[in-house]
């Protein structure tokens, strides 16, 4: 399933801009409770007023609460990011630590995103287990674990390590293009034949054609959809 799902999508990548891990973790961070390309706006803007760590942690509040305030959530995003940089000036010398151990000891970062930021970022191998990766691994029966972690250790046995992270991304691709949270397009799928929950979707050839979303548009990509 893995390798025709890679097929499907072979350009599967991290959907978030970045120029380096500080930028990755911090447009991860805030891409919570939004979509990457709502993020992908607002981050040039930030990461030119705020380039470094040392500059995030001392950044004007207000300031940087206007220029997240599109992503939603801007004043939590806004606090996050300040204590973010300011973990990293204190403990890292500014640095981004290459470590899932130091990284999800910084506040703000979970599994998830350390997990995104040493896979995309690093090119250590991470699998990202968030909405889409979660709900499309019970779909495909590759496990029947509901917790993040234990869905990450359960697949992680299934699919060679070198593989962790492009495994992430073809998988979410999957789940915002054809296997959407609501009425996936089981009948235009590549798996279908092998997926227990075939069915659960649209299985009509041309209905579920029309349910894909090959190519998003801005603000298409909505985490869940
Ligand atoms: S067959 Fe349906 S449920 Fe299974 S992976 Fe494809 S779209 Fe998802």
């Amino acid at each position: 399933m893995y390798r025709t799902l890679h097929e499907q999508y072979p350009y599967a990548h991290c959907e978030l801009d970045f120029d380096n891990p500080l930028q990755l973790l911090v447009a991860t961070v805030l891409s919570a409770q939004t979509t990457d390309v709502t993020v992908n706006r607002v981050t040039p803007a930030l990461f030119s007023r705020w380039p470094g760590a040392a500059d995030l942690a001392s950044a004007d509040r207000t300031e940087m609460e206007e220029v997240l305030r599109p992503t939603g959530f801007y004043r939590a995003k806004t606090n996050s990011v300040l204590k973010l940089g300011a973990a990293l000036v204190e403990n890292h010398d500014g640095q981004v630590p290459p470590r899932l151990a130091d990284l999800v000891k910084l506040p703000g970062v979970g599994r998830k995103t350390a997990n995104v930021v040493l896979g995309n970022a690093f090119g250590i191998p991470g699998i990202t287990v968030d909405t889409h990766f979660g709900r499309l691994s019970r779909r495909m029966g590759w496990t029947d674990e509901e917790d993040p972690v234990k869905v990450e250790h359960a697949v992680g046995r299934l699919i060679p390590r070198t593989e962790w992270t492009m495994l992430s991304h073809v998988v979410i691709f999957h789940g915002r293009r054809t296997c959407h949270a609501r009425r996936p397009a089981c009948g235009a799928c590549p798996v279908a034949r092998w997926c227990p929950s075939y069915g659960v979707g649209e299985t009509d050839p041309e209905e579920a054609a029309a349910l894909l979303r090959f190519e998003l548009a801005p603000g298409a990509g909505a985490k869940g959809g």
